[in-house]
């Protein structure tokens, strides 16, 4: 065999070492599925073995699942359904033949095993894990769309109940091994060195062949769908998941179907059952845009895929970040976290200290919980140098500026940093609304500015949006992402626009939140609608969120910017008095559409009626689809004409930054895997249908014209492939 070792010693137990050729981890490649089964043949047939030990040749790890990059590539796949279902239950049939071959198989877990590696161990008999907290026990498979299809949503409800199994299936929550102790999903953690010698010694001494679901006296832990306990969980299980998952996610509704329909027949039944519902799930579009978006674009970009290549790679080893206030300090506390001295400056002491102060607070809350030693907080929070002083400045690898979103203020510490800077830093911007082409003028250095783009709160969001200016350098983005990827986090790179690409598409979700609310739509049904489209809120409330007066001030800065090419909307009237005449500037003075007591949740502010009379207080199915319709297609057409218009070139860029950058609704893999799913000249039809009800923003762009008329598709057209080509 070509990924598994076989040594038998005298005593008769055959040591397995699973170890995939050329690969720096083990997955569950076709080739590896193949052998599983033949493993099994040899464990069975041959008379020397009389139990195995199953462990894993790789330092990285046991196994790390399924090759997703084989596994999403379904082009074509389910045409015969026969030998999909054939292909898709392989690896059920392979470990249920691993189960049920007569002899003691134990699983010595030598580090993390996730999805199929998982499965794989709980198709042995016995599992010894080492005892190392970093290992991380998992079946992820619902974090991007797909179902454990290798016995474990059978296996794992089995052994622990359907109630404690369901966070690890439906939300793919990870266990250390302590926990899967307690759980008893593994029989014992022992030292890392003693794995194999502790799960040989249970083959030699108790080795029992049988697993427990294939006694005559099994039952099902907490009860099956049909017992007065079990029936109760599939009640709560069902309303749970409706509330979470709005039914967005057919991937979630699947393992529960298929844990349900399998607890109530024979396990051989049961994992066909699994596998049924693991391809019906896997053909979905939703799973096809997850796994491209969520696990292997996300990955690419994180590995710099977009980086100009020919550039040496730039170690970033000090950065000073200009302004202490909210974005700075977060961006100050994430550097020094990945280890890079930071220069912190404000315009006194003080106020950069108070930036530290963020970073300090963090580190604290971080210690005393555990997650951080005592040591490893003072290493990071020596890194942070709070000063007013620019001289501090010099030595920078890389400028971030944070100061206040004003021209004049930028342009004024740009002058001041820039005059420390050795010839080789690069300068990069965080502005949010400002082109970058435009601050770049008060640059001695153009071809080194950039916008560096940070989400907040910055040490919880993983996007970083480089924007290019006219003239930035190939040479300050390769160093650029070279910083974004050492602060650990995913940058996409666009072309300078309005709003860039990211706040440019978000900003029409809420847009259009407020044109529902000017059409005498009720808010609660905006909100509710918009939360269930997948968004992480509702449009009015993120409207909130962002700020109702930097709403309000960036709409009179595009109106004196625009001229008479600046569109008035109905909505426009609304905050206006909100803001100027109510002093309502939404979340952050606790008022916006709503009120935001104290204690307690918020309620819709009773005001907004009188400047929004509600005229639509009920819909029916097809008013919540038109709803639903509206503020997903208004966001996905806003990314085909940034392709248009060249503000975003690679889709998956495009999606990635939506989904990380604004929370786009992840079921859809972005907006350009959502129009891509519909196909463009469906797409093309339903916006024509919008444009003419609702106005020319949902107009589409030639381009996605030209698509329809091609029958083409974004990744098809602007794939990773054809620009290497062009
Ligand atoms: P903020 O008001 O919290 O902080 C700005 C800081 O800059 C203040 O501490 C201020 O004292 C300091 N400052 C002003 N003039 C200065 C000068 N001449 N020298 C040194 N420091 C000076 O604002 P913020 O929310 O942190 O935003 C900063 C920048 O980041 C803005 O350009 C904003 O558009 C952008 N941004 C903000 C967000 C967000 O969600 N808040 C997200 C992305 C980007």
């Amino acid at each position: 065999m070509e990924n598994f070792q076989i040594e038998v010693n005298g005593d008769g137990i055959a040591l397995v070492t699973f170890d995939v050729p050329g690969r720096s981890m083990n997955t569950l490649t076709a080739s590896v599925i193949r052998e599983i089964g033949e493993l099994a043949e040899t464990i069975k047939s041959d008379a020397a073995i009389k139990g195995a030990v199953i462990t894993s040749g790789k330092t990285t790890g046991f196994c790390a699942g399924a090759d997703l990059g084989e596994l999403g590539d379904t082009e074509g796949f389910g045409a015969d359904l026969k030998a999909a279902f054939d292909t898709g239950f392989a690896l059920n049939k392979a470990f249920r033949a691993l189960e049920t071959g007569g002899k003691p198989v134990a699983a010595a877990i030598n580090g993390l095993a996730m999805g199929g590696g998982l499965e794989f161990t709980l198709a042995c008999h016995y599992r010894v894990v080492a005892d190392n907290p970093k290992i991380q026990l998992s079946l992820p498979e619902a974090k991007v769309g797909l179902l454990p299809g290798g016995g474990g949503t059978q296996r794992l409800t089995r052994l622990v109940g359907v109630m404690a199994a369901a966070p690890y299936l439906l939300e793919g929550k990870s266990m250390k091994p302590a926990e899967a102790l307690g759980l008893k999903v593994v029989h014992e953690v022992v030292p890392a060195d003693q794995v194999v010698e502790a799960a040989k010694t249970w083959v030699k001494t108790k080795g029992d062949p049988v697993a427990p679901w294939d006694r005559k006296d099994f039952k099902i832990p907490g009860g099956g769908p049909y017992s007065v306990s079990g029936s109760q969980v599939f009640i709560m299980g069902n309303a749970m998941l409706r509330k979470q998952t709005y039914g967005n996610y057919p991937a979630q509704l699947n393992i529960m179907k298929a844990v349900y329909e399998g607890l109530q027949v024979p396990f051989d039944a049961a994992i066909r059952i699994e596998t049924r519902y693991f391809l019906k799930t896997l053909m979905s579009p939703q799973a096809k845009g997850m796994i491209r978006t969520l696990f292997l674009s996300l990955q690419e970009l994180g590995k710099g895929s977009g980086r100009p290549a020919g550039v040496p790679h730039y170690d970033v080893k000090k950065v000073a970040v200009l302004g202490a206030g909210m974005m700075g300090a977060g961006i100050a506390y994430v550097q020094a976290m990945a280890g890079i001295e930071t220069v912190l400056i404000d315009q006194t002491q003080e106020a950069a200290d108070k930036g530290k102060g963020y970073a300090e607070g963090l580190v604290k809350k971080a210690v005393s919980r555990g997650k951080m030693t005592a040591e490893k907080g003072e290493a990071v929070l020596a890194l942070i140098h709070p000063t007013a002083d620019y001289a501090e400045v010099k030595g920078s690898d890389l400028v971030i500026e944070a100061v206040f979103e004003n021209r004049e203020v930028k342009a004024g510490v740009t002058k001041l940093a820039e005059a420390q800077l050795a010839d080789t830093a690069v300068f990069g911007s965080n502005t949010s609304t400002l082109p970058i082409t435009g601050l770049a003028k008060a640059s001695v250095r153009p071809a080194s500015f950039i916008g560096i783009h940070f989400f907040s709160p910055v040490d919880k969001m993983g996007l970083v949006e480089l924007i290019m200016g006219e003239q930035t350098s190939q040479e300050a983005l390769a160093k650029s992402i070279d910083y974004v990827l050492k602060i650990e986090k995913t940058p996409i790179v666009v072309n300078d626009s309005r709003g860039f690409y990211t706040s440019r598409c978000f900003g029409t979700f809420v847009q259009e939140g407020m044109e529902l609310l000017s059409d005498g739509y009720a808010p609660t049904i905006i909100d509710n609608v918009g939360r269930a489209t997948g968004m992480p809120r509702g449009p009015l409330e993120m409207h909130d969120d962002v700020a109702l007066d930097l709403s309000y001030k960036i709409a009179q800065q595009t109106k004196k910017d625009l001229g008479d090419k600046y569109e008035e909307r109905p909505f426009t009237a609304i905050i206006e008095k909100m803001v100027e005449g109510e002093g309502r500037y939404g979340r952050k003075n606790g008022k916006g559409f709503y009120d935001y007591p104290e204690k307690g949740p918020k309620t819709l502010w009773p005001g907004l009626a009188d400047l929004a009379p509600v005229r639509i207080a009920e819909v029916d199915k097809a008013g919540i689809e038109e709803i639903r319709v509206r503020l997903l297609y208004r966001q996905a057409v806003e990314a085909a004409r940034c392709f248009e218009e060249g503000v975003i070139t690679d889709p998956r860029e495009a999606d990635v930054g939506a989904i990380l950058g604004w929370g786009f609704a992840p079921w859809t893999g972005g907006p350009v895997s959502l129009i891509d799913g519909i196909g463009a000249a469906r797409f093309v039809e339903a916006c024509d249908a919008l444009a003419q009800k609702h106005g020319a923003r949902f107009a589409p762009p030639q381009l996605l014209r030209d698509m329809a008329a091609k029958g083409e598709t974004f990744y098809g057209r602007f794939g990773v492939k054809e620009k290497a080509a062009a």
